[in-house]
């Protein structure tokens, strides 16, 4: 078993020799580094990146993000998902503007009340921009430790994220947190990965318990499977001379406020004809004189816990729809869209 107090070294000199030169480690200005970690929670660093700089160049001052209007930010944040973030990073700018003059707080207690700030990125900023001495325990983080210290308790339960918490601040190099924490993640994404981690070229395959008890598979352990949802998504594309009609998805589900095609969602796959008799499609459609296309464009969509099978349904319908937004068919990229459009409107 690797020794407690050589832990933080033997991690940092690793570090130092292996880091990845990104943008975000070579500045100290909270509001950027807050940046950095909203964009890279569930998201890889290569597709991170761009999104990184897109939002620094837009908005080099987090009250410039505060003026923002929130459509364009979720312009901006297109294709990322988990658009919540995005909602909660204005949400949250617009707090540091009202309740700290536009200056981000340095203290964890502060950091803690903006809005989309847990534990994670409060002890990030809070020991990335300021040093202090929090340990930050991420998904890399969580497995590294669960497998050098073949730690059973499951990282979505409370006690074991309790657990893990305190193991890491115990590890933590308290005069250095900013470079043992980043070491830490650096480890877990580049060689303690996920599947077939680095193992025969590891500091720690000396002391690695799960690597000696030949269990690395088996670590970090959860205690619930995800369940996948499926849905049924048949988007109308009407067309109206050069025009077409969108609405806002202002229900509290996936893809909130950003724009779609008329939506009727189903239990099952419709075919054109159970698609004219649901009662959405007699609620859109007052009149007879549509014209329904029975081709239709099919595409699956995944997300993290759905998967949702889309129709584009081609129809023709001179008739005004008051519930609808009329807009020029070439205009609809200008909106905030869900990937799944993105990706019917390339194709
Ligand atoms: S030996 Fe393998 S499993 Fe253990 S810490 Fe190193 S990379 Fe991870």
């Amino acid at each position: 078993m690797v020794k407690m107090k050589l832990f933080s070294k033997k991690i940092c000199d690793w570090y130092q020799l292996n880091k990845r030169d990104l943008p975000w480690r070579n500045v100290n200005d909270p509001y950027k580094i807050w940046l950095s970690e909203i964009i890279l929670q569930q998201t890889r660093v290569n597709q991170g990146l761009e999104y990184y700089h897109k939002f620094v160049e837009h908005y080099p001052t987090v009250e410039m993000l505060a003026k923002a209007n929130e459509e364009q930010i979720l312009k901006l944040w297109q294709g990322l998902g988990y658009y919540s973030r995005a909602r909660n990073l204005h949400k949250a700018a617009k707090q540091v503007v009202a309740e700290h003059k536009g200056k981000f707080p340095s203290e964890y207690n502060d950091l803690i009340k903006l809005k989309g700030v847990g534990v994670y990125t409060a002890s990030a900023i809070a020991s990335f921009a300021y040093n202090k001495a929090y340990a930050v325990v991420d998904g890399n983080v969580y497995r590294v430790l669960s497998r050098i210290f073949a730690i059973d308790a499951p990282i979505d339960s409370l006690e074991g994220k309790k657990y893990f918490q305190e193991l890491a601040s115990q590890l933590l190099n308290k005069s250095d947190s900013s470079t043992h924490n980043q070491a830490m993640m650096e480890f877990g994404a580049m060689y303690c990965i996920p599947s077939n981690p680095n193992c025969s070229n590891c500091i720690f395959q000396n002391d690695c318990m799960a690597l000696l008890k030949n269990k690395v598979s088996d670590f970090p352990v959860k205690s619930k499977k995800t369940k996948q949802a499926i849905r049924y998504f048949n988007y109308l594309v009407i067309h109206q001379k050069n025009n077409t009609f969108i609405e806002k998805r202002i229900e509290k589900d996936i893809w909130h406020n950003l724009y779609q095609f008329p939506l009727i969602e189903s239990d099952t796959l419709l075919d054109s004809k159970k698609l004219i008799k649901h009662k959405r499609w007699k609620s859109i459609f007052k009149k007879d004189d549509f014209d329904l296309n029975k081709e239709y464009t099919e595409m699956k969509h995944l997300l993290t816990h759905q998967i949702i099978y889309a129709r584009f349904w081609n129809v023709k319908y001179e008739e005004v729809l008051t519930q609808y937004l009329l807009i020029k068919r070439l205009e609809m990229n200008n909106y905030p869209l869900p990937r799944l459009i993105e990706r019917f409107l390339e194709a």
